[in-house]
């Protein structure tokens, strides 16, 4: 199924050209109304007209998040604030937060994308799409919103927690699609299951769209098999637009980005440049058409590759992998680079746990450790001393076979670790800390 099944399905070759286009204008349209972006083209000594060809984008100065905090609040807007029509902003967790500015054609363009994502995965007007992204500064919630109100889809906007209540919705109304974070929509399944005495299985659920945080294949199983439906991958972040950057079509081999509105390259994130074909490294993104707040090279720190071929859906936009994590979540542990996702692959691979996990990191005699914390599965916290003995092994084993770094297991009862409504805070810290 299409949303917009000529732009869907353009050959490449007419793509290149609208995108050819499209980048000459947007970068002509940043230099004239951005100071940020011409005092950068000044100092690399380079000037609109000198892009040519899509290739020549590799000439732009990249745009860092430290760049857009700089500017705090508005110093990256292109037009006046009577053209901007909505604001959002990222969570700021690490320092002052981005914000971003939608103007009425952005807002559209936002519409537009999320309306193709949310059909590539079957939503049609006649689904009830309950919307359990958080509503507000944060881009999931009204990303979602909007795709769904232009399909005519039935909304049920319910918001991040409340975790009874949504339950509640989904079998009273018939929800047939979700849409949150992949770690809450495991929490929805447990609490249904175990507090409601209901199964998620016999829900009207037959899809969900997840993403907002770091989730692996393994992971993605685990969800379809609790709730018995299919569970898709989006992509997006507020700096671009939001969620509808990219998302999984039917075939869920990768996420198509759509590629008229974004154009993507893939840079080793050491030298800043770019990986040939299917190489993984950091994704970085060029919006073609946002006339609020136009984002030229963007360094997204998501780590993901480009899939070649074609895709069995007929969709021409090049397909990326799940994203692997974000540079900035890489655990460096007595010199290794780590990432979460390794771990958590690992960790879903061994029978007799639960998918949910902390990563603690402490250094108590100078020297890194990692100690991952998994939750039992109920069946084996009641067994013997012995097995739970044997799984921990069995952990540590396959988890340090995936890392190369040795890690202690601690093995802990059912639901004793934190449950998330939004992002799942995988990693906890502790080496700084005295
Ligand atoms: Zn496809």
């Amino acid at each position: 199924m299409f949303w917009n099944k000529e732009i869907e399905t353009i050959p490449e070759e007419k793509l290149k050209d609208i995108q050819l286009e499209r980048l000459k204008k947007v970068v002509q349209y940043a230099y004239e109304r951005v100071p940020y972006y011409r005092k950068k083209f000044e100092e690399a000594g380079i000037k609109p007209e000198d892009i040519k060809t899509l290739e020549d984008i590799k000439y732009i100065p990249f745009t860092s998040k430290a760049d857009l905090r700089e500017v705090y609040p508005f110093g990256m807007f292109a037009v006046p604030l009577s053209e901007i029509v909505e604001i959002h902003s990222s969570s700021g967790t690490t320092g002052k937060p981005v914000v971003m500015g939608y103007t009425r054609e952005d807002i559209e363009v936002w519409k537009e994308v999320m309306a193709r994502s949310l059909t590539m995965m079957g939503v049609t007007k006649e689904d009830i799409i309950q919307i359990a992204y958080g509503y507000g500064v944060f881009t999931g919630g009204l990303g979602f919103h909007y795709g769904a109100l232009t399909i005519g889809a039935t909304i049920v906007p319910s918001s991040a927690g409340n975790t009874r209540r949504q339950i509640e919705l989904m079998r009273d109304f018939g929800t047939t699609v979700l849409a949150c974070t992949p770690s809450y929509a495991l929490y929805l399944a447990e609490y249904a299951k175990d507090e409601m005495g209901i199964d998620p299985r016999t829900l009207k659920l037959k899809a969900g769209s997840f993403g907002a945080e770091m989730w692996t294949e393994e992971m993605r199983r685990e969800i379809e098999k609790r709730f018995g439906i299919k569970a898709y991958n989006v992509y997006g972040l507020t700096e671009i637009i939001g969620p509808g950057v990219a998302h999984e079509c039917e075939a869920q081999e990768g996420l198509h980005i759509w590629e008229d509105h974004f154009l993507p390259e893939i840079i080793d994130p050491e030298t800043g440049e770019p990986l040939p074909e299917g190489e993984r490294g950091e994704l970085v993104l060029t919006t073609l058409t946002k006339k609020g707040v136009p984002m030229i090279r963007f360094r997204t720190r998501d780590i993901t590759a480009f899939i070649s071929g074609k895709c069995s859906c007929g969709r021409t936009s090049r397909r990326i992998e799940r994203i692997r994590g974000r540079t900035d979540d890489m655990i460096k542990v007595r010199g290794v680079m780590i990432f979460p996702y390794q771990i958590e692959k690992a960790i879903l691979e061994v029978q007799g746990v639960e998918p949910h996990y902390q990563i603690i990191l402490t250094r108590p005699h100078y020297l890194d450790e990692i100690e991952i914390q998994v939750e039992m599965s109920k069946e084996i916290f009641s067994d013997e001393v012995r097995k739970i003995e044997e799984l921990k092994k069995r952990l540590e084993k396959r988890i340090e076979e995936t890392i190369g770094v040795r890690v202690k297991v601690t093995l802990v009862e059912s639901k004793s670790l934190p449950r998330s409504e939004g992002k799942a805070k995988r990693v906890i810290d502790k080496r700084g800390l005295k």
